[in-house]
């Protein structure tokens, strides 16, 4: 699969039966949509979260394609308190967050970790965000 944003062949991480895409040209991650399941599963306040998924909005960054479907990717606000801005596809084939994005979900680790899929990211790429000055 090929990266959304630069077109870069993505690499794909396999940890725990999580399939996670990893771009290298641009550090962003796509998941599938199941992964996004189990990324909010048993969060106390997974209702809230999804609730907020809902919100379409309009970001000023540049759109993202869906990589399995080609289509133009929804932008979506995520969080409760703090706010994150992330793509997600209409067809619900999955959800991508640029590098940027990734590193401000882990920093929102408050609501989610515990989750799998939450750990495994922060594992993967807590390091190289720790370096990223917060917005
Ligand atoms: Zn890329
Ligand atoms: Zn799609």
């Amino acid at each position: 699969m090929n990266c959304p944003a630069c077109s870069e062949p993505m690499i794909v991480l396999e940890v725990e039966e999580i399939e996670i895409d990893h771009c290298l040209g641009c550090g962003g991650v796509w998941l599938d949509s199941g992964e996004l399941e189990l990324l909010l599963e048993n969060a106390s306040n997974r209702d809230e979260l999804m609730a907020t998924l809902a919100k379409g909005v309009e970001g000023k960054e540049k759109h993202v394609h869906c990589p399995i479907c080609s289509r133009r990717l929804q932008k979506l606000r995520y969080g409760v308190e703090k706010e994150i801005i992330l793509d997600k596809c209409s067809r619900d084939h999955g959800i991508w967050f640029d590098r940027g994005e990734l590193c401000q979900a882990l920093r929102m680790g408050e609501y989610l970790s515990g989750r799998p899929v939450y750990d495994i990211l922060s594992e993967i790429f807590g390091a190289s965000c720790k370096n990223d000055t917060p917005k």
